[in-house]
C-alpha cells in the first residue's frame, strides 16, 4: 500500500487528527500538525531547489524537526541524510564531502553541538526551529505529487563505525516500510502506545524501529534529545509504554536505579522493553527484567538490513541468550567457511530489508552482497535446534590467542556480571609472533572502588584460562557512539598510554 515513508503520516493523521503524534520537550504535536509541518518543510526545501535525488543532510539531535525533515525529503523524492551532531567536525566534513548535500539543516535550537558545527560546514544552511515554518513555506510553494517509488532511496544512514570509518548505507522507502511493519507487528504497537524515543534518529534502530514503526502504528513517540538515565526513569514514571534501547542504555539505567535505591520500577503502563544494536549481556538482561518486571526483548540487525533481522519472543525470565528466529519474510543462513569452529559461521541474510547498497561504493556493495542476494553481516553466529540465531561475536573482533578463539562478548559478559561494573570492552592486541593478548576496559559504578586484582579473580571463576584478560583497566568512560554503542576500534588508541 505505502510506497513512500511520508504517506504513513497522512494515513495515521486521517483517523485521529487530534491524537498526539510527537512529544518534543514540552510540546505535544498532533497528527494533523505533524502532517502539515511535513508539507511545509517540503515546501521550504523545494523553495531551496531540493528535488528528486538531492541529499538533505541533517546535523541532528532528536527533535521534531528531524522527523519532519526526513518525511519532507520523502515528499520530494529527496534523500535524507541524518547524522549525529555529536560526531567530530572532521567526521562530519568527511560525510558532507561524501554525501554532497544540497542543503544542511542543524538542530541548533536543541543541540549546542549542532550549533557549533553550523559554523563549519560548506553547504547552504537552514536552522530547524519549526515554529515559523509556515512563513518560509509560503515562499516555497507546494511541491508536485509523486509517482509510487518504493524502490527509490529514502535515506543514507551512516553505520556506527564500530569496526572502522562509518559507511553510507542507501535505504529505500520499501526497506523502511518493511522494517516499520516488522517492528510494529513484533511489538504489537497500538495507537494508544507511548514510545520513549531515546535512540537517536540518526541510527537505524531509532529511525526504523522507533520513528517509522510509530508513524505506521499511529502511536505517540516522545523524542529525547539526548539519552540520560534520569530522563528515561522520569519518562517511565510518567507512563511510557514502550522503550526500545541499546543494551548500554539499560545498563546505565540499572546503575542509576541502584544508586538511587529503586529496586523495581513498578509501572502499570510500561508493557514492552527491548534491546538491540549490540550484544545483550545475559547479566544485564536478568537485572533489567527484575527491574522492569517485564521480559527484555532482544533484536538483532544492522544498518545495512534496516535494523531487524531477528528478534526473540517476549517471555519473562527466559534463559534464552539467542537473538531469536528470523523475522517473518527474512531469510538467515550461516557461511561456515568463515568461522574456524564447527557450527559457527558468518551470518548471512536476504529479504526486503537488505539495503540498496553503499552510497558511491559499488565495490563495497558487491563485496557485501552475495551473488544470490544475501548480505554478509560480518557477524559470527550459530543456529540452534529451534531455529534461533545466536551471535557469538564479530569476525573482525574475534581474538585468536594461542590458536584458541576468544569472543569478546563472552568475556565482557563475565566482567559485567560484577556488581561494580557498568560496562566493559574487550579487545585483542597483536603480539609479536602472531598471537593476540586479551585486554579488558571496565567502567565502574560510582560508589564502588574496585581494583584490577579483584576483577581478575572474579572472572577466574567464570572463564577458562585462555579467555581471561591479561590486563583489566579501570576507566572513567569508554569511547561510544551517540547511541551508547562502544566504538571498539577506538579503544586501543584512546587508552594507548595505559596499555603501553
Ligand atoms: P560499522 O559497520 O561501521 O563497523 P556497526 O556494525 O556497529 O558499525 P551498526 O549497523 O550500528 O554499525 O551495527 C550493526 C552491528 O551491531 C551488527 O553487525 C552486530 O555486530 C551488532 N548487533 C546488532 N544487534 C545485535 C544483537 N542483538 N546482539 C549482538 N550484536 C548485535
Ligand atoms: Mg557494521
Amino acid at each position: 500500500e505505502f510506497t513512500r515513508v511520508h504517506e504513513m503520516i497522512a494515513a495515521s493523521a486521517a483517523p485521529r487528527p487530534r491524537a498526539v503524534a510527537v512529544i518534543d520537550g514540552t510540546a505535544r504535536i498532533s497528527w494533523k500538525t505533524y502532517a502539515r509541518l511535513t508539507e511545509e518543510m517540503a515546501a521550504v526545501l523545494s523553495g531551496l531547489g531540493v528535488g528528486p535525488g538531492d541529499r538533505v543532510m541533517i546535523v541532528a539531535e532528536n527533535c521534531l524537526a528531524v522527523a519532519v525533515t526526513i518525511f519532507a525529503a520523502s515528499r520530494l523524492d529527496a534523500w535524507a541524510v541524518p547524522v549525529n551532531a555529536r560526531m567530530s567536525s572532521a567526521e562530519l566534513s568527511r560525510i558532507e564531502d561524501h554525501a554532497e548535500p544540497k542543503v544542511i539543516l542543524f538542530t541548533s535550537h536543541v543541540s549546542k553541538d549542532a550549533a557549533a558545527h553550523a559554523g563549519a560546514l560548506k553547504a547552504e544552511k537552514l536552522h530547524t526551529d519549526v515554529g515559523d515554518l509556515h512563513v518560509a513555506a509560503r515562499r516555497g510553494g507546494a511541491p508536485e505529487p509523486l509517482e509510487p517509488g518504493a524502490e527509490q532511496v529514502a535515506v543514507i544512514l551512516y553505520t556506527t563505525g564500530t569496526t572502522g570509518a562509518p559507511k553510507g548505507v542507501m535505504l529505500t522507502h520499501g526497506n523502511l516500510i518493511f522494517a516499520a511493519r516488522a517492528s510494529r507487528d513484533l511489538r504489537r504497537l497500538m495507537p494508544e502506545d507511548h514510545v520513549y524515543g531515546a535512540l537517536p534518529l540518526t541510527h537505524v534502530f531509532g529511525l526504523a524501529s522507533m520513528l517509522m514503526a510509530s508513524a505506521l502504528a499511529g502511536c505517540t513517540v516522545e523524542l529525547a534529545t539526548r539519552f540520560s538515565a534520569e530522563a528515561l526513569y522520569d519518562a517511565l514514571k510518567r507512563g511510557a509504554t514502550v522503550v526500545p534501547a541499546v543494551p548500554q542504555m539499560h545498563a546505565v539505567l540499572m546503575a542509576y536505579a541502584a544508586e538511587h535505591g529503586h529496586e523495581t520500577l513498578g509501572s502499570e503502563r510500561l508493557r514492552y522493553v527491548s534491546s538491540g544494536a549490540a550484544p545483550l549481556d545475559p547479566a544485564w538482561k536478568r537485572k533489567a527484567e527484575a527491574f522492569y518486571g517485564l521480559p527484555l526483548q532482544n533484536g538483532y540487525g544492522m544498518t545495512e538490513t534496516t535494523a531487524g533481522v531477528s528478534g526473540t519472543q517476549n517471555v519473562l525470565g527466559d534463559p534464552d541468550t539467542s537473538v531469536g528466529p528470523p523475522l517473518p519474510g527474512v531469510e538467515v543462513r550461516l557461511d561456515e567457511s568463515v568461522g574456524n569452529e564447527p557450527g559457527v559461521g558468518e551470518v548471512q541474510t536476504r529479504g526486503p530489508h537488505i539495503m540498496k547498497g553503499y552510497y558511491k561504493n559499488p565495490t563495497a556493495t558487491e563485496a557485501a552482497i552475495t551473488e544470490d542476494g544475501f548480505m554478509r553481516t560480518g557477524d559470527l553466529g550459530k543456529i540452534d535446534g529451534e531455529g534461533r540465531l545466536h551471535i557469538v561475536g564479530r569476525s573482525k573482533e574475534l581474538i585468536i590467542r594461542g590458536g584458541f578463539n576468544v569472543y569478546p562478548p563472552e568475556v565482557e559478559a563475565a566482567l559485567n556480571d560484577h556488581p561494580a561494573v557498568v560496562q566493559s570492552a574487550v579487545v585483542g592486541k597483536k603480539l609479536d609472533g602472531g598471537s593476540e593478548d586479551v585486554l579488558a576496559f571496565c567502567q565502574i559504578t560510582k560508589p564502588y572502588a574496585v581494583a584490577e586484582e579483584e576483577l581478575k579473580s572474579f572472572v577466574k571463576e567464570r572463564l577458562t584460562g585462555y579467555k581471561r584478560p591479561s590486563r583489566i583497566f579501570i576507566v572513567e568512560a569508554l569511547p561510544a557512539a551517540a547511541t551508547g554503542k562502544i566504538l571498539k576500534h577506538k579503544i586501543l588508541d584512546t587508552f594507548a598510554e595505559m596499555v603501553a
